[in-house]
C-alpha cells in the first residue's frame, strides 16, 4: 500500500511541478528527476531536490514507510536513501 502511494504521489509531483514551471534535473532522488525509465524509478524519487530555487522545500518529501499509509503524510526533511538487500529502499 505505501509503495503505491508513494509512486502515484511521485508521479503527480512530478508532472505538478513542470506545469508550475520547475525544470526537471539529473539527481535520482528528486521528484523532478528527468530520466523516469520504469515504475520503480519513482521508488528512488523521495524529496525535492536543491537546485529548484524552492530552498524551504529542498530536501523535504514524504516518509516512504509511514506507520500507517492510509493516512495524510506531512512534509518533512528526507534523506538520500540507501538501498537495502532485494532492492528496496530506504529513506
Ligand atoms: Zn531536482
Amino acid at each position: 500500500m505505501a509503495i503505491i502511494k508513494h509512486r502515484i504521489r511521485t508521479a503527480g509531483l512530478s508532472v505538478v511541478g513542470t506545469f508550475l514551471g520547475l525544470k526537471r534535473c539529473d539527481e535520482e532522488n528528486c521528484f523532478l528527476f528527468d530520466d523516469v525509465d520504469s515504475v520503480t524509478r519513482l521508488d528512488d524519487m523521495v524529496y525535492l531536490g536543491g537546485d529548484h530555487g524552492l530552498p524551504e522545500l529542498a530536501n523535504r518529501g514524504f516518509a516512504t514507510r509511514p506507520d500507517d499509509p492510509n493516512r495524510v503524510q506531512t512534509i518533512e526533511p528526507v534523506r538520500r536513501p540507501r538501498r537495502e538487500k532485494g532492492g528496496e529502499v530506504r529513506a
